[in-house]
């Protein structure tokens, strides 16, 4: 659709009515100049809490379920008071006691058959988001900016992976179009739930932990739209995690590929998968901090001119090291790894990083503390004779380790960079367990132990000269700069 320009607010930027109300002025400040569609997360902590939630009602504890319902009831309640004038108030807060019911319901099941089917908890925790939409939807409407609150459920069409599932792009975008063209040719805005969908048959699904970023690009995808802004609680794509590095600087431009490789590896500022739906119609995608405003951002491009060496780094704690070693040679390598590979492929586990020994045969692979026991279990299954009659050593699983990813367009023309990389981590005396280096040459991923991550990341990105400068020092980044060290 010409000109349309799809919003996303996350989790801190609707945190509170406060907050909300930033949300509403800049939709409706925009809305005055083009057609907008908002997607929106739930507030924040709020997803946590509705996880927590379903896992007490599987460990049988009801009243840490009936304290959580409370709390849930008792935060929306009190935003949307502060949030809405009193004559708004009323279907709102019957709303919120429908949604909150509906939830209940759903976690009251789970006790019952102390259970929490995966199909279920995505049902309960999409409540999160359409409160969210519910309040954000009234308070536009409230200010005077027509809009309705729109279940994603009726929008994105995904497969049946409950927890993490996939939109099917050509349902999704009939569907969408459907229900949010004539809305918007209304000049009603539409409040899109992030993080939720349904399968073909209407049952509930979620994206994924942080999946809201994705719905809005699914959602961009689906409409055509102009450009996607996220708005979140950081000035954009910076060169780390701001948290870990407080020298880290914004990034004015990086490209598809660069923020996939990040976000992949860890920088939670985006969903890993919220670019794949864009590359084709070259959306670009803004991300901007709705804590201030008038701040550029981030634009992310398909390409941009001149890339320079390593231009961010970005680590991840929660991955485990998993080791496969054929104990003799009689068993090739070769075999193990395919086997393996398909295996996990076959229990949708992801592979974040593979390294092998020729010499020994040997490889070991990187996966997400949260696969660890789907990948075990694959691979148990899989190799259950090799490993049964000791052709296979036991699976050696690695908890203790973290990864850190450098990402930049330009690095393969920069000569001895992944070197200088490797020294300064070195430097801080911290072991490097593994190294991989995709063939696209746009990442460096490093395996170190976990106790050693956060310094290896500060390591590297002084390494490569990422930070801000500091006053009176000139700006960077030179591609070969090599900063002085204390000996
Ligand atoms: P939202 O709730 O808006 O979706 P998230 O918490 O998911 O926000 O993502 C924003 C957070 O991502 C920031 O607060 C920041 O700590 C973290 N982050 C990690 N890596 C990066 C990075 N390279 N650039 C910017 N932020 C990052
Ligand atoms: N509310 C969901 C989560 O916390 C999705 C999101 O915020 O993007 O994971
Ligand atoms: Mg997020």
């Amino acid at each position: 659709m010409k000109d349309l320009l799809v919003m996303k607010f996350g989790g801190t930027s609707v945190g509170s009515a406060a907050r909300m109300r930033v949300a509403v002025r800049l939709s409706a400040e925009q809305q005055k100049k083009r057609p907008i569609v908002m997607v929106v997360s739930a507030m924040s902590g709020i997803t946590d809490l509705l996880i927590e939630t379903t896992k007490h009602a599987e460990a049988g504890d009801r009243a840490g379920l009936e304290a959580n319902v409370r709390k849930l009831e008792q935060r929306h309640h009190e935003a949307c008071k502060e949030l809405l004038p009193r004559a708004a108030q009323k279907p709102v807060l019957a709303g919120i006691r429908q949604l909150v019911g509906e939830f209940q319901r759903i976690v009251q099941g789970m006790l019952m058959l102390n259970d929490r089917p995966p199909r279920s908890v995505d049902e309960a925790i999409a409540i999160g988001e359409r409160l969210s939409a519910l309040m954000i939807a009234a308070c536009l409407n409230a200010q005077g900016t027509k809009a309705e609150a729109v279940n994603a459920a009726e929008l994105i069409v995904t497969d049946a992976v409950f927890g993490s599932a996939s939109p099917l792009m050509k349902q999704t975008t009939e569907k969408a179009r459907q229900r949010l063209i004539p809305l918007i040719r209304r000049g009603v805005l539409p409040v899109v739930t992030g993080f939720n969908g349904a399968t073909a048959d209407g049952r509930p699904t979620t994206l994924g932990r942080g999946g809201s970023d994705f719905s809005a690009s699914i959602l961009s995808a689906a409409l055509r739209a102009r450009e996607l802004w996220i708005w979140t609680d950081v000035d954009g794509i910076m060169t780390a995690d701001p948290r870990l590095v407080p020298d880290a600087a914004v990034l004015s431009e990086v490209t598809y590929r660069e923020a996939a490789e990040l976000a992949y590896n860890g920088a939670k500022v985006l969903h890993p998968r919220t670019l794949a739906p864009l590359v084709e119609s070259h959306i670009p995608v803004w991300s901007k901090n709705s804590f201030s405003p008038e701040k550029p951002g981030t634009k992310i491009v398909p390409r941009i001119a001149a890339p320079t060496g390593a231009r961010a780094v970005t680590s991840t704690a929660r991955v485990a090291l998993v080791s496969l070693e054929p104990a003799h040679a009689t068993l090739p390598g070769a075999h193990v790894m395919a086997r393996a590979l398909d295996a996990m492929a076959g229990a949708n586990v992801e592979v974040l990083s593979l390294s092998s020994s020729s010499y020994r045969q040997s490889f070991c692979f990187l996966v997400r503390s949260e696969e660890l026991e789907k990948t075990l279990e694959a691979l148990e299954s899989a190799l259950a004779l090799e490993l049964a009659h000791g052709y296979l050593r036991p699976i050696d699983v690695n908890n203790e380790v973290g990864l850190l990813a450098v990402v930049g367009e330009g690095m393969q023309g920069t000569p001895g960079l992944a070197g200088r990389i490797f020294t300064a981590i070195s430097r801080e005396r911290i072991n490097i367990i593994a190294i991989a280096q995709g063939s696209s040459e746009l990442t460096i991923a490093i395996v170190v132990r976990r106790d050693g991550l956060e310094t290896a990341v500060r390591a590297v990105h002084a390494e490569c000269g990422m930070g801000r400068p500091r006053e009176g020092k000139s700006r960077r980044p030179v591609p070969g700069h090599k900063p002085k060290h204390k000996s």
